[in-house]
């Protein structure tokens, strides 16, 4: 069923213009079923009450439960990558479930800074992922910030190669989880001490050094094997 993103869930909706060129492809007519999500968490049947130009309305339906989430929002934290990488990682970590990824300027990471189109573009890419695997939460993909400001508001873990901790070992789900991977130049010592000191545990991801854009995803596959 195609699934379309609403900015709320209300008994009389309009297709956003920027949803609206998905479903005009599917010759959509009045009376047809689609399903609505607000990128929140909420999920609804919707009916096609009327079709015009440029346009469509819906009629709120049933609410649809069991959104595909984990028990507590999972943030990836990321040091810029260059390249088509950082799209690739926010892709796969939307199917993998996070509920946000927050950029990270480092000493060693990849690029200085990325532009607002580019940060635009995440956030498309995030938002087609998120319908393709049938979540009902949009990532946030937020605008860099020093690694340094980066808080932990629960558990929170340093992906940071020849370290023992797992993260499966030490996973909670009483609060936001934080998982944080590093550029391909890896973290400068007061970058680790610093998290340290914030309250984030270094994990290890195996004997293997993972490429920058492997990484992430790996810690991620580690939560989603927990069966969450
Ligand atoms: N020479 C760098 C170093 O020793 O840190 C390698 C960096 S690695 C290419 C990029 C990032 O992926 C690291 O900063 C870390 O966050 C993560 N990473 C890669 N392999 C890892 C491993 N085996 N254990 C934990 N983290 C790893």
């Amino acid at each position: 069923m195609h699934r379309v993103k609403v900015d709320a869930l209300t008994p009389e909706m309009s297709v956003p213009a920027r949803e609206w060129r998905h479903l005009r492809v599917l010759r959509l007519r009045a009376g047809d079923t689609i399903r609505v999500f607000d990128g929140r968490g909420a999920e609804a049947e919707a009916t096609v009450s009327a079709l015009h130009e440029g346009g469509a309305t819906l009629t709120l339906g049933a609410s649809v439960e069991g959104a595909a989430e984990t028990p507590q929002p999972v943030t990836l934290a990321i040091a810029l990558l260059k390249g088509d990488k950082l799209a690739d990682v926010t892709r796969a970590a939307t199917e993998l479930g996070v509920a946000r990824i927050q950029l990270l300027t480092s000493r060693y990471a990849d690029v200085p800074d990325i532009g607002p189109a580019k940060l635009e573009r995440l956030r498309r890419i995030a938002l087609e992922a998120s319908k393709q695997s049938r979540r009902a939460v949009t990532p946030d993909v937020l605008a860099p910030i020093p690694v340094t400001q980066l808080r932990a508001d629960g558990p929170a873990f340093i992906a940071h190669p020849g370290t023992h901790a797992r993260l499966t070992d030490h996973l909670t789900w009483d609060a936001p989880v934080t998982v944080v991977s590093g550029p391909e130049g890896g973290w400068t010592d007061a970058e680790v001490t610093h998290l340290e000191r914030a309250g984030f545990t270094p994990v290890t991801l195996g004997p293997r050094i993972l490429r920058a854009e492997t990484a992430p995803l790996a810690l991620l596959g580690a939560i989603v094997a927990t069966g969450v």
